[in-house]
């Protein structure tokens, strides 16, 4: 065992003292018997060299104790032999020996040897002393042998005692030292082991609180930090040094943070905790999100801020996921650009930053031109991949800052910012942006969807410019409408820039579509009819709706017309006719002279989109009691190929009722004639655009013959409307077409004036 070392220690020094005490003894021995040794002073010697080389090998204690204690006791024996008297100093040798044995092990125990060895001594020197009394004794005279034998072995006693009690005092302060400093080295591990634990812990709790905490000393250039606890590593790529040879913590933050980061560092400097999101690029090219709440530590001397100390979390999941939101909320999911929410929001700060920079901006309408053919003929998917495809062009049209917006369906927005110049200059630089947009929109594009390899696609814009905040976003807005408009009516694939006569008309649409609100609950929509005739006899009448203004008198319903179309009165409106249709007609069902007589009534795209519009028809017939063949419904070309399946289906309905569909303004469109096939139609009307030069334009002639033959194939009913000279009714008579309407028949009169004149003609 490692800590008897002290006793071994203690032994080989007590066998030193033994060894030059023998030694000596040893030396005189031999001197006295003239250097002719006997075998005590032999034993002696060799004893001695036995000692010797215990020592010399650092012998343990446990053997040179009882070499020594065995020495004794041999001594002992050896010496009481030799003399003829009997002394009790071979014997107290002995005991001494037994006695420094026992000290070795126990204090207690080597007292109780010494003890019972006085009294054993002194019992014998008692049993002795008789038998020796008259020998020849070098005792002083007076001295009993017993009496001397006692102070003898007292002396010894005592001596054993001192060494024992010393053996045992050294022996118990070096136990004692001992225990002493194994007690403090267990305290020490224990402290050392809670501190581990500590450390543990609170690296564990660092890395449960934030993916890593550092400390950073102002003092050392580059802010790298020193990292405690966490994923230093793992988050940003960089092990320390790499970061410290990268160039430092700004080195790898995201070049649009770093401002931001910098102009944060005063407040820093200032003792100000913080907490900031910006982005790092990692050492793998990743774009990383991280939180950083730093907290500055002031130097104790100094007072200044020395150093930070911050907490970081990863939080790109997070900011992704946030973006994903923002991206819903904010984009167009087909084009990925932004939808109208945000393109509104960008509005508006274009026009804060131009009232601040002094600096016009333009905005640009573009519709692209005939989009709806392309969607209805080709279907959706198609026209998803256009938008996408000039979507992309347009991005690429303008400059990184420009935002490009779609506002829904074929509508894009563009806001071009900070013009540089006066208002011509900017004008200027619109303008060539935006021809070079017509221009590059105009380039073929390969649909894969329907593999048109060069689809050509057009589109129209309007452009409207502002300054500051001399116009708000919705008026802006309606300008670029507006100008889009304008390059629409001039034939599309062109562009217009708004002007104040635009700003007129729009104002008047506006206040137009504040009174048509009213319109209808004040009684200002009137009726009128125009009559329908078979060669020369009445067949009924086509409704026409008239609004008679308060202020600006009657208007003509090409006027107001879109205008409920736009707002959606239009809805509204059409019931209104409609049911008005139906009651003169059920007041014509009773006399048997107008019983037969039909009402044409038009029919607007979203009043037949209604969901009901079929069904309250049948039902306003029927509790009518009016036969469903008297109602004729004009529908145009347009309506009809808006969404062919459904018309389809809505007209299949209204057949089945018996009500009459015919095709209003025939000719105008370019429905082809497989189109038309499908259609479940019981009339075509000829425009009467063809109508007007039909007797002067050869090919208007040829025209409408070829409608007039083309009706005949499908067998459908035919009528020519603008009729308004005997030659149109005759030629037309001549090549087949029997009905007619127009001024040549009469005029579109209110209903009562229609009922007083034709009517009473009839009866
Ligand atoms: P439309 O359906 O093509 O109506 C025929 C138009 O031609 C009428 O104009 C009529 O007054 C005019 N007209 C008739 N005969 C002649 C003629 O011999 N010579 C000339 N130059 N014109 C003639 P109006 O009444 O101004 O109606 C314009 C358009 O307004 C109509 O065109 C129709 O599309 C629409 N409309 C009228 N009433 C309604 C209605 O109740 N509902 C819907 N949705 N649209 C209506
Ligand atoms: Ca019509
Ligand atoms: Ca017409």
């Amino acid at each position: 065992m490692a800590n008897t070392q002290w006793e071994s220690k203690l032994a080989r020094r007590l066998a030193a003292i033994s060894v030059a005490g023998g030694l000596a003894n040893c030396l005189l021995r031999f001197y006295r018997l003239d250097w002719r040794p006997d075998a005590f002073g032999l034993y002696l010697f060799a004893f001695l060299v036995v000692l010797s080389a215990l020592l010399i090998f650092r012998g343990q204690y446990k053997i040179i104790v009882p070499v020594m204690v065995g020495n004794m006791l041999l001594i002992g024996l050896w010496i009481s032999t030799l003399t003829p008297e009997p002394r009790p100093g071979p014997l107290l040798v002995m005991h001494t020996g037994v006695v420094i044995a026992a000290a070795y092990y126990r204090f207690w125990g080597a007292l109780s040897v010494l003890a019972a060895g006085t009294l054993g001594l002194t019992a014998i020197a008692w049993f002795l002393a008789p038998r020796f009394q008259n020998m020849p004794t070098s005792l002083p005279a007076g001295t009993s042998l017993p009496l001397h034998w006692l102070s003898v072995s007292f002396g010894f006693t005592t001596v054993s005692l001192i060494i024992s009690a010393l053996i045992s005092y050294v022996v118990n302060r070096m136990e004692k030292a001992l225990q002493n400093t194994q007690k403090l080295l267990v305290e020490a591990t224990e402290r050392q082991t809670a501190l581990e634990e500590k450390e543990r812990l609170l690296k564990l709790f660092t890395e449960l609180s934030s993916d890593y905490v550092y400390q950073v000393s102002l003092k050392k250039p580059n802010l790298v930090p020193q990292v405690f606890a966490g994923s230093f590593e793992r988050i940003t790529g960089y092990a320390l040094d790499e970061l410290e040879l990268k160039g430092g913590w700004l080195a790898i933050v995201h070049p649009d943070d770093r401002e931001s980061l910098q102009r944060r560092m005063p407040a820093l400097l200032d003792g100000e905790s913080l907490i900031s999101e910006y982005r790092i690029i990692s050492a793998d090219g990743r774009t990383v999100w991280l939180r950083d709440h730093v907290r500055p530590i002031r130097d104790e001397v100094t007072g200044a801020v020395a150093e930070l100390l911050g907490a970081v979390h990863d939080i790109t999941e997070r900011r992704l996921a946030e973006e994903q939101v923002e991206n819903l909320a904010f984009y167009d999911p087909l084009t990925s650009l932004p939808n109208r929410r945000l393109l509104l929001d960008r509005l508006e700060q274009a026009l804060a930053l131009s009232a601040r920079t002094g600096l016009r901006g333009a905005l640009l309408f573009i519709d692209l031109d005939h989009f709806k053919n392309l969607n209805d003929t080709k279907g959706h998917e198609a026209g998803d991949e256009l938008l996408i495809q000039q979507a992309r062009r347009l991005r690429l049209c303008v400059r990184e800052g420009d935002t490009v917006a779609r506002l829904g369906g074929d509508e894009f927005i563009i806001i071009l910012g900070e013009l540089e110049g006066d208002a011509e200059t900017a004008a200027r630089e619109t303008t060539e942006i935006t021809q070079r947009i017509l221009h590059t929109l105009s380039l073929p594009v390969a649909l894969s969807y329907r593999q048109l390899t060069d689809y050509e696609n057009t589109c129209s814009i309007g452009v409207a410019t502002f300054l500051g905040h001399e116009v708000t976003v919705d008026e802006l807005l309606r300008r670029a409408d507006m100008a889009m408009y304008q390059a629409k009516a001039d034939g599309r694939n062109t562009f217009r820039f708004f002007d104040p006569t635009m700003q007129k008309i729009l104002s008047e649409r506006l206040t137009l579509e504040e009174d048509l609100k009213l319109a209808l609950s004040a009684g200002q929509l009137e009726l009128y009819l125009q009559p329908q005739v078979e060669v020369d006899r009445l067949t009924g009448a086509e409704v026409l709706l008239r609004w008679q203004h308060p202020e600006k008198g009657m208007i003509a319903p090409l006027e107001f017309i879109p205008a409920a179309e736009r707002t959606g009165l239009i809805v509204e409106i059409g019931d209104w006719v409609m049911r008005a249709a139906v009651d003169i007609l059920q007041g014509w069902a009773k006399k048997s002279e107008t019983a037969h007589l039909c009402l044409a009534v038009n029919v607007s795209a979203r009043q037949f989109r209604q969901p009901d519009f079929t069904h309250s028809i049948g039902r306003a017939l029927e509790l009518a009691g009016v036969p469903a063949g008297r109602l004729k419904l004009e529908l145009t070309e347009s309506l009809a190929l808006e969404n062919i399946g459904d018309t389809v289906e809505r007209m299949q309905i209204l057949r089945s009722l018996g009500v009459g569909l015919s095709l209003d303004d025939f000719g105008t469109g370019q429905s082809s004639l497989s189109y038309l096939k499908r259609l479940p139609i019981t009339q075509l009307k000829i425009d009467q655009a063809f109508v007007r030069d039909i007797t002067n334009d050869p090919n208007d002639a040829v025209l409408v013959q070829t409608i007039i033959g083309m009706a005949k194939n499908l067998k459908l009913d035919i009528i020519a409307e603008g009729v308004e000279t005997r030659e149109q009714r005759d030629f037309l008579l001549q090549h087949g077409c029997s009905a007619f309407q127009g001024y040549l028949f009469g005029k579109p009169i209110p209903w009562a004036e229609f009922e007083a004149t034709f009517l009473k003609k009839a009866s």
